[in-house]
């Protein structure tokens, strides 16, 4: 139990606090309160009776935010337009013609208002986002009430938002006119290394690096890939990046499924933190990260639905189980990844992948106020005997009671506060039938 010196404005009375993700134990009983937009007590015990706005967590779990370190959220309004095809297939015959013609700013803002309402309904306080007209989807973060990573997009071939080889201007502009907002953090994502050439990733991270913000790629998400670097660079996709110069710390490896031995030990050695995707790399069958290994060898792993057009939800409950079911059928080891790992690469492991480990992922005072109040009191959830199991290998997005992001209240008793979600949902609807139109 800790606590700082300010007087608590909001506090959480009894139920189970999971702490401290790095040593999960749920411990019963206390209060945690909040001043402005940062903890100041966490699980401290009650001295007389609780405050008479005290939000009652009797019979829930009080855990930190959820940290999705990957997605593309306005893909939610793509979601459904195509399935049960090669990545390849997927992305030149049906999404990026749909980009091309409909992923404009009303696009990015409807679609990552969808995403972010989702998203904080089910938990998650802070999202990494990888798109185009990214001061939209800044823009669309803040108004949901969500923390964001806002990745502009880069590629080498023509985008929603910049001509071919328009890219290095298109950034600037982004990085002009990024809301400066505490819930935003900018970032830069370049899409992989078959469609970013050598010149263009170098670039792009010298930008990062000058600016202190995060770089994004897709490394070596599927065996096509490997063919394609190998026959035009003779290198594996982490090979390549790291015959560029271009990892370590700040430079975030998405997927990193196909990655031989010495890929890895250049993941550890170079301190290049990974985001594991299992749900999207299942879908589009492009195999199975070793996860297990990467974290026995000291790479940071956080965890992502990747976008909800290939996933096809933004739930990261769902994640964890299907990461630990996925690490358990690979390696044969039923205590590969267990439900303890997991909780920590959703939340602290998150949140270092993405640079923010100093101020969210964990339940600590002067940290940020980012936590969320799981609601045990559900027929798969009872009895409790450990609350990190039923995290991982029983709860839904739909068992969050309540989101709190930057001390602010988004979600209570299931509802958002801060969106119309009928408004947002025909929105939605009225724009999908302009793309479902082809
Ligand atoms: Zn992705």
């Amino acid at each position: 139990m800790s606590e700082s010196s300010s007087p608590p404005q909001i506090t959480f009375v009894n139920g189970f606090i999971l702490s401290d993700p790095n040593d999960p134990v749920a411990v019963p009983h206390g209060a945690t309160g909040v001043s402005g937009n940062r903890l100041v007590a966490v699980n401290v015990p009650l001295d007389g009776k609780p405050p008479i706005d005290a939000i009652d967590c009797t019979g829930c779990l009080i855990m930190p935010g959820l940290v999705n370190a990957h997605t593309h959220a306005a893909m939610s309004l793509l979601r459904g337009l195509a399935d049960d095809l090669p990545l390849d297939l997927w992305l030149h015959n049906h999404i990026f013609p749909a980009e091309a013609q409909h992923a404009n700013p009303e696009f990015v803002r409807v679609g990552t208002e969808l995403s972010a309402l989702e998203m904080v309904l089910g938990g998650i306080t802070t999202f990494a986002d990888g798109y185009f007209h990214m001061e939209e989807a800044a823009r669309a973060s803040i108004r949901v009430g969500v923390r964001t990573v806002v990745a502009q997009g880069i590629l080498d071939v023509p985008t929603p938002d910049a001509a071919a080889d328009q890219w290095p201007a298109r950034v600037e502009r982004f990085l002009d006119r990024c809301p400066q907002h505490e819930l935003v953090t900018p970032a830069l994502f370049c899409h992989s290394p078959y469609l970013c050439g050598p010149e263009t990733i170098r670039k792009a991270r010298a930008i990062a690096r000058t600016r202190g913000i995060p770089l994004f790629s897709h490394v070596a998400e599927t065996r096509w890939e490997l063919d394609e670097m190998t026959a035009k660079y003779r290198r594996l996709p982490v090979e390549h990046l790291a015959h560029l110069g271009v990892l370590g710390e700040g430079f975030v490896v998405v997927h990193a499924v196909h990655v031989s031995e010495r890929e890895r030990e250049l993941l550890a050695t170079t301190g290049t933190p990974v985001v594991h995707c299992p749900e999207a790399n299942m879908k589009l069958a492009s195999g199975a990260c070793p996860v297990s290994d990467l974290l026995d060898k000291g790479v940071v792993v956080g965890i992502g639905t990747d976008g909800p057009a290939s996933n096809n939800n933004l739930d990261l409950f769902e994640e964890m189980r299907s990461a630990s079911f996925m690490a358990k059928l690979i390696t044969e080891d039923p205590v590969a990844l267990p439900a303890t790992t997991l909780v920590r690469m959703a939340t602290i492991d998150g949140a270092r992948a993405l640079g923010l480990d100093q101020e969210i992922g964990s339940l600590v005072p002067g940290k940020l106020a980012d936590l969320i109040v799981v609601d045990f009191a559900k027929p798969h959830l009872t009895p409790v005997y450990d609350h990190c199991s039923h995290l991982v290998f029983s709860a839904r997005a739909s068992d969050v009671r309540d989101v709190m992001v930057n001390g602010r209240i988004v979600v209570r008793d299931r509802r958002c506060l801060t969106i119309d979600r009928q408004e947002l949902m025909a929105n939605a609807r009225s724009l999908s039938s302009r793309i479902g139109v082809r």
